[in-house]
Parts: structure tokens; C-alpha cells; sequence
């Protein structure tokens, strides 16, 4: 039976370094031990949600009534065949950028700046450069306390920063369509989409990527924000990046009350200057809502 531990802090599984208690944590390896953690939770009543990396993530600092899955073994592990790539949904975009780049398949070289996982990836169709989860997704295994079953990016409902996926759903394995592409040419590609992020995004900052989706306007959620004066507002231990506006960084100490209340200052101000209402981009998870 599947190891159900206690008391693991949500603040070691974001990048933010915030979050209180999980109710229960399992980190379950095949698709049986992810099946028997989600029926030891239905049995109880209790929801569950998946966390990758933790890298779009705002837990509530009372800690996540539910059951709290991080998969690994075969559930994080990546194979290449020919010019598909099948990985876990607790694998890496690191990890799987490495694989694609060994067996020489370009497609996925926009992950580079995204620092999550092939699951996380496909929750939010995370992208980047003008890419995102949706180009390269063939399929994903989705397991949930009653059944499985492999569904497309259409049946995913894939668009922009949005998937139709709810907590209880967990993707357990997913196929990517790559294509043939030099090492070396990835490898460029890759050093070249590294340096753009570095010049303009606090990348070596405890943060959770972006803070609010794009709006319709002329303007981005960042430049919106730069606009505000809201560059190195600081609220507790959480500032807004005096690099880029749309990030939020964990200055020393944060809670996730400091982070939300500094959202909810970014969202007024926006509101009030340019009568926009921003929508949060960061996943949102416990009893916490932003203003
Ligand atoms: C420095 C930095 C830069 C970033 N740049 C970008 C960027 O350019 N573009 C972009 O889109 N994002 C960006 N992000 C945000 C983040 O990296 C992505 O959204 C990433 O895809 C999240 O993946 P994750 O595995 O960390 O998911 P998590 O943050 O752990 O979780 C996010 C959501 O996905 C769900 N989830 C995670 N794994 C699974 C699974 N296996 N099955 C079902 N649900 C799951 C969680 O329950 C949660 O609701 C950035 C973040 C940082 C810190």
C-alpha cells in the first residue's frame, strides 16, 4: 500500500518557498500506487491535487485540506522513439528538453524558461516564444479515483493559459510529436531563449512565474504594472520584481498573505489607471482567493 505521510510543508514543494501543511502527501511511482492514493482519498471524502514543481503555484499558508500528490519513478520518466517522446507527468521540462536534445528532436526547445512539468505544462498549456503545450502534445494519460483514459489536446480543452483539467484529474503519462533537429541547433536555440529570459525576468528570484495572464490590451500584465510605479513595492516579505513588474519574489520570509495582498494592490491599482481587470495566472490552492 502506498506511504500516506503527515504534516509535509507546501512551502519545500513551490518555487515561491511558501505554503503551509498538506492534510496528506503521497508520492506515488506507477499508475496502480497513483490509483490506490486517489481512492485512499475518495474513501475519505478528500480532495486531491497534484503538484509538479510547484513553479505556478500560491498554497494557503493554513495549509491545503486534500490529499497532495508529487508523482516520481515512472510517473517523472522520459523515452524517445523515433519522433515521439513519451514522458511521465511528473517529469521535468529540463529533463525531457536533455532526452529530446540526445536523440537529436527539436520542438520542445520553448520549455527551456519554463521550470515545471510535463503535467504542470498541460494544466495551464504553459508556453512561451510563441509556443505552448498544445504544438506538441499528442495525448495524456489522465487518472482520477474512477477511471483513465488518454485524451487529446482538443478533449483537454487547450487555449490559452487554460485547460479544462480540475484537481482529482492527474496526468500520469503524456506523448509529445517532436521533430528531427540537430543537437547543436537545439542547443543554440536553447542558449539564445535563456539569455532573452535573463536579460528580462528575475530568474534567479524565489517567484512563481507570472503573476497575471495578459489582458486585451495594448499593454501587458508587466508593462501595466511598471506603469503603476509598482516596480519594488513590497508588501511583508514579498516585493514586486524591480526587474519585471508581473513577477512576484520572495524577498526573505514571504507568506502567501503577503504575496496575495500585493496582488490585490497590483489588481486595484490596474483597475483604477486603466480600467483592466487583471486575471491571476498563478494557480491558487486552499482556502485563499485574490481580491
Ligand atoms: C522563473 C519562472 C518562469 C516561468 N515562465 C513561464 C513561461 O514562460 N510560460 C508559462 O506558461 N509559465 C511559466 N512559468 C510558470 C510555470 O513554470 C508553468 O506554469 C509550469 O508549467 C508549471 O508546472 P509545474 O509542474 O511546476 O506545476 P505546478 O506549479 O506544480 O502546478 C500548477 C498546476 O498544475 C497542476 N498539476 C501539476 N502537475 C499535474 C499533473 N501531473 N496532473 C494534473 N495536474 C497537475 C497543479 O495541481 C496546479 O493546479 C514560470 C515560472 C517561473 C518560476
Amino acid at each position: 500500500m502506498i506511504e500516506i505521510q503527515r504534516g509535509v510543508q507546501l512551502a519545500r514543494l513551490t518555487t515561491i518557498g511558501t505554503g503551509g501543511p498538506a492534510r496528506a502527501f503521497a508520492r506515488p511511482e506507477t499508475v496502480t500506487e497513483l490509483e490506490e492514493a486517489l481512492t485512499w482519498a475518495a474513501e475519505r471524502a478528500l480532495p486531491a491535487a497534484t503538484v509538479g514543481l510547484g513553479s505556478n503555484l500560491l498554497a494557503a499558508d493554513e495549509g491545503v485540506d486534500a490529499l497532495v500528490l508529487r508523482l516520481g519513478g515512472s510517473l517523472a520518466a522520459v523515452a524517445t522513439d523515433d519522433t515521439t517522446m513519451t514522458a511521465g507527468g511528473g517529469a521535468t521540462n529540463a529533463v525531457c528538453l536533455h532526452a529530446a536534445r540526445r536523440a537529436s528532436l527539436g520542438g520542445i526547445e520553448f520549455a527551456c524558461a519554463i521550470p515545471g512539468t510535463a503535467g504542470g505544462g498541460i494544466w495551464m498549456n504553459a508556453g512561451a516564444y510563441g509556443s505552448d503545450w498544445s504544438t506538441i502534445l499528442t495525448r495524456a494519460l489522465v487518472v482520477t479515483a474512477t477511471d483513465s483514459g488518454w485524451l487529446t489536446p482538443a478533449e483537454l480543452g487547450l487555449s490559452y493559459r487554460h485547460s479544462n483539467l480540475c484537481h482529482g484529474q492527474v496526468v500520469a503519462h503524456v506523448e509529445y510529436r517532436l521533430v528531427r533537429r540537430s543537437a547543436e541547433g537545439i542547443r543554440a536555440s536553447v542558449a539564445n531563449l535563456i539569455a532573452q529570459r535573463k536579460a528580462t525576468q528575475p530568474t534567479n528570484k524565489r517567484t512563481f512565474g507570472s503573476v497575471f495572464k495578459n489582458p486585451e490590451h495594448e499593454l501587458g500584465a508587466g508593462r501595466m504594472l511598471e506603469e503603476c510605479g509598482l516596480k519594488g513595492h513590497r508588501i511583508g516579505g514579498a516585493v514586486i520584481s524591480p526587474k519585471h513588474a508581473n513577477f512576484i519574489e520572495n524577498a526573505g520570509g514571504a507568506t502567501s498573505a503577503d504575496a496575495l495582498a500585493l496582488m490585490a494592490e497590483a489588481r486595484r491599482r490596474a483597475r483604477v489607471q486603466f480600467g483592466v481587470v487583471l486575471e491571476h495566472e498563478v494557480e491558487l490552492l486552499g482556502a485563499i482567493a485574490v481580491e
